[in-house]
């Protein structure tokens, strides 16, 4: 008999149970504790969970010997600490198990949808739908926020509501749009008001799609569906960046097995650069990013006519760019790239009438093994960039020769919930997480005054934070305040725990600047992969 869906029905069940005692204001009563373990003993016996069934006979032949008394959260979580481990265990196993119904929702590289709507319900409902249809969702209330969520996280479609505060929906188009015609992105407008006159204007200025509210919601899966489709076969057919003109990603693995074999012939090692803008978060921020894009194709140019031509460059991602110098020693590159930013930053870029000098930073790898894969390589050089950053921005690292043991971007992860058990879990899980170019450096709080207090978000690095929205001493949206008066706060990423009932409180979330939010309860595997992707797309 398969057995495998009660059983993560059951599993669901304790978790469920285990939450709800989370928000419980008083103390857990006795005989609820015992009731509880004494459910699971006998279910698990009859689902053939085995190692639940002892524990929790174990766990309850050890209640019997106390006396009746009244269960505080942390004592609990301290007494039922194996049980929820196993709990975790069982249900990632399952889900690892039964691969067949896989749960597309929970892969990390699946397409992102990103939602601009000031109407925080069809915010829920859009997100809850495409979400079950197995893309990620990336939604904000406020068109500038919107902006510049659009440019941080690149998603492959965008769905924007016509009417918005401030500026509307076809001013906000209008300003992406002057970005995406450069590459394609899908774009959907959504309107109450479907009359020709705004739908032509969409159109005219790049809209992909209309459609109109109330929305059919099968037909806008279809949709999008459809047009992410497009989007792959155009990418894919492409390989010349648009704004920079210079090759994008995708040519890269071609190139770079080329100089392998290259290598092999002529016994020469090559090496790979990766450059990145510095501090251009605040050009954009200062200047706009339709003049950030001005920066970004006035750099590729300046890299165009500085390189030699056998220098191949690509544009790796937002304002990174990677350099293949074919039969180059380390500290040749290194002096190359060493001129190039020498040069570059004394060249004076004309924005608005306005002289600006800006710098880039470097890391530099040198192939001199056929089994160095690209992977490898990039992310040596990844990690040598990233300590040109940590030691002050314009210069050049080279990248150790050691790649085994490659030191890693240091993630300071902050978990502030007032639930020891949720807590705990949430440690458990970030424990056994692995980020290929993260180290995670972990740390709970009871409550945002505990948090601050520790001052820990004056630790250099980059700073994740999963926040609890519902505390009783300074709650989730007060923190989320706290944390935009912070200097660095573009540096700090949010992850908001949720009710389900609390509209308000996700559009407040949303309104601060958090990155995403989960609903309670939630399944530890959707958590997992929601950090685990938002983590990915910080870089
Ligand atoms: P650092 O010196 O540490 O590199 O600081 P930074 O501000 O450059 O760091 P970060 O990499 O966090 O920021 C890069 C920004 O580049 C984030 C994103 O909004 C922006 N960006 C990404 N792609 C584009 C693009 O195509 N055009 C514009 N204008 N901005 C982009
Ligand atoms: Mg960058
Ligand atoms: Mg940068």
């Amino acid at each position: 008999m398969e057995f495998s869906k009660y059983k993560n029905i059951q599993i669901q069940k304790i978790k469920s149970l285990l939450s709800e005692w989370r928000t419980r204001e008083e103390p857990i009563n006795h005989s609820e504790v015992y009731r509880f373990l004494h459910s699971i003993q006998g279910s698990a016996g009859t689902l053939q969970l085995g190692g639940l069934h002892q524990l929790s006979g174990h766990l309850l032949s050890k209640l019997k010997l106390m006396e009746d008394r009244q269960w505080e959260k942390e004592e609990l979580r301290t007494f039922l600490d194996e049980l929820i481990n196993l709990t975790d265990e069982y249900e990632t196993f399952s889900s690892t198990e039964y691969g067949n119904n896989k749960d597309h929702r929970f892969e990390e590289n699946v397409p992102l949808i990103q939602i601009i709507d000031d109407d925080i319900s069809m915010i829920i409902l859009l997100k809850d739908v495409l979400e079950e249809s197995g893309w990620m969702v990336a939604a904000s209330t406020d068109p500038k926020k919107a902006i510049s969520q659009y440019y941080d996280l690149n998603p492959d479609c965008v769905i924007i509501d016509i009417h918005l505060p401030g500026i509307n929906g076809i001013q906000l188009l209008e300003n992406i749009q002057q970005h995406t015609h450069q590459h394609f992105v899908p774009k959907i407008m959504m309107s109450l008001m479907n009359d020709r006159e705004t739908r032509m204007k969409a159109y005219k200025l790049g809209a992909d799609d209309f459609i109109e509210k109330p929305i059919d919601l099968e037909e806008l899966t279809v949709r999008i569906a459809h047009h992410l489709k497009k989007k792959e076969l155009v990418d894919k057919l492409v390989l010349i960046d648009e704004l920079t003109q210079v090759y994008n990603r995708r040519f890269l693995p071609h190139v770079y097995n080329r100089n392998l074999r290259d290598m092999k012939r002529n016994k020469q090692p090559f090496s790979i650069a990766i450059l990145d803008l510095d501090h251009f978060k605040q050009i954009n921020d200062s200047l706009g990013h339709i003049n950030g894009d001005k920066i970004l194709s006035a750099f590729a140019a300046f890299l165009k006519s500085h390189t030699r031509s056998t220098d191949i460059i690509f544009r790796f991602g937002g304002e990174e760019f990677v350099i293949i110098l074919e039969n180059t020693h380390q500290l040749e590159a290194a002096e190359s790239v060493s001129r190039w930013l020498t040069k570059f930053s004394k060249t004076p870029l004309q924005i608005d009438n306005k002289t600006l000098f800006i710098t880039f930073s470097a890391g530099i790898y040198t192939i001199n093994h056929q089994e160095i894969t690209l992977e490898t390589a990039l992310m040596a050089a990844d990690q040598a960039l990233f300590t040109a950053k940590a030691n002050g921005r314009a210069r050049v690292e080279i990248a150790n020769d050691t790649i085994v043991d490659l030191p890693k971007r240091k993630l300071l992860v902050s978990i502030i919930d007032d639930d020891p058990i949720i807590r705990t879990m949430l440690m458990r899980i970030l424990n056994v997480m692995n980020f290929s170019n993260f180290d995670l450096n972990l740390a709970e709080f009871g409550d945002g005054v505990q948090f601050f207090k520790s001052n820990r978000l004056e630790e250099k690095g980059e700073h994740f934070l999963i926040i609890d929205g519902v505390m009783p001493v300074m709650d989730g949206i007060e923190i989320l305040q706290q944390v935009q008066k912070i200097k660095h706060s573009h540096n700090i990423h949010v992850l908001m725990l949720t009710g389900r009932k609390s509209e308000a409180d996700i559009e407040k979330a949303l309104a601060l600047g958090a990155d995403d939010y989960v609903t309670k309860p939630f399944s530890i595997k959707e958590l997992q992969a929601r950090i685990q992707r938002l983590i990915k797309r910080m870089k």
